[in-house]
């Protein structure tokens, strides 16, 4: 299959160029190269001639007619947006923009190619979107996100997000254009843009600075590791059912003050601080998030009943390959504190 994949230079796009590459899909990489992205994500897979790269903003309609024209792909998997919450607060032009316009152009473009193309109902615009759509539940363990809850996003980025959920429902209903969606829940992993809460924690505690926790720290994610995450995706793509959507998630709620008392305890492990001292004594409470969503919790019984789905480590497995990674991978995650003043607005350089 040649898919044409959005947003493939940041987190989860590359965790799904690399896999479809590695089973044998073509991928067209379609990328404006935000400061969330990063070509080194993907150095592998671009060894190979199943791989090529467009350098394209999805706001700019006239180069996405284009690409579909020149590629013809048999599918799109679309991960391109704006995805920091804290970004969305400060600045919520760019979300706009690029979740809800961009999402619109995607599909405006895929809308021709596929008329063009006679309407083959094998072609596929899978769009990728998150939990966050669904709002904050209470923190009552029976009560989980189902791909019938509705919507109540609350943050300018899951606004946005939603709303390019609900365009895409609108273009297979108006238009009859073959369309798959899924959401999922807070993804960690090799790859993942310093700027996010796991990568945040082992790099500040790895330079001995403050391990920055919003409120008191109870908000409650899912946590899927992003190789089981591109690996679902992979799966609806190519056996979902047509205008479903697919809710992903790893069964793997924690508080945020557990998470990151986790990763301190593997990086004791893994890397003990010089004093002696363990790295949780670098926790710091900050003030909260505007607008914090309490708790995030996927039912992923869809994915699993009906594709067969399950994500194949559990979230000690994963967030332990993760500190290995980035202990392993400085010459990555330096380049990018370094760029653009990254490190600074972090506090992590
Ligand atoms: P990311 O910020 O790491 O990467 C986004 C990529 O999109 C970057 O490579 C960036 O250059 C590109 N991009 C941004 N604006 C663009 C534009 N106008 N034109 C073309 N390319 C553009 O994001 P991520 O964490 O990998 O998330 C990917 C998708 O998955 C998003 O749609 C996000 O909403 C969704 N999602 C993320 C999570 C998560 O935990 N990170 C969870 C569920 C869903």
């Amino acid at each position: 299959m040649k898919i044409l994949v959005t947003g493939g230079a940041g987190f989860i796009g590359s965790a799904v160029v690399r896999l479809a590459v590695a089973r044998g899909h073509e991928v067209v990489n379609l990328d404006a190269l935000t400061y969330a992205a990063c070509l080194d994500n993907v150095a592998d897979a671009a060894q190979s001639n199943l791989y090529s790269f467009e350098h394209a903003d999805i706001r700019d309609r006239p180069t996405l007619d284009r690409i579909f024209s020149a590629h013809q792909p048999d599918a799109v998997m679309h991960l391109a947006a704006e995805s920091h919450v804290d970004r969305s607060i400060d600045g919520p032009g760019d979300f706009i923009e690029t979740n809800i316009t961009g999402t619109y152009n995607m599909l405006e473009a895929a809308r021709v190619y596929w008329v063009q193309a006679g309407k083959p109902d094998t072609f596929r615009f899978h769009h990728i979107s998150t939990d966050e759509v669904f709002g904050s539940l209470p923190n009552d363990p029976t009560v989980q996100f189902t791909e019938s809850t509705p919507y109540d996003p609350r943050s300018p980025y899951s606004a946005s997000k939603a709303a390019s959920d609900h365009l895409v429902r609108a273009w297979q209903e108006t238009y009859g254009l073959p369309v798959v969606l899924t959401n999922c829940s807070n993804n960690y992993g090799p790859y993942h843009f310093p700027e996010k809460l796991i990568p945040v924690t082992i790099l500040n505690a790895l330079g001995g600075k403050p391990l920055p926790i919003y409120g008191d720290g109870s908000n409650i994610r899912d946590w899927l590791y992003v190789e089981d995450h591109a690996d679902a995706l992979l799966l609806v793509l190519e056996k979902g059912a047509l205008g479903r959507s697919y809710n992903i998630g790893g069964e793997n709620e924690r508080t945020n003050l557990e998470l990151v008392k986790t990763l301190c305890s593997i990086l004791d492990d893994l890397r003990p601080r010089s004093d002696g001292k363990l790295y949780a004594d670098q926790i710091e409470f900050v003030t909260d998030r505007p607008g914090h969503d309490a708790r995030y919790a996927i039912d992923p019984s869809r994915i699993r009943d009906e594709l067969g789905w399950r994500p194949s480590v559990t979230v000690e497995e994963g967030l332990r390959k993760t500190v290995k990674w980035y202990l392993d991978n400085e010459a990555w995650w330096q380049a990018l504190l370094d760029r653009d003043g990254v490190g600074k607005r972090l506090g992590t350089g």
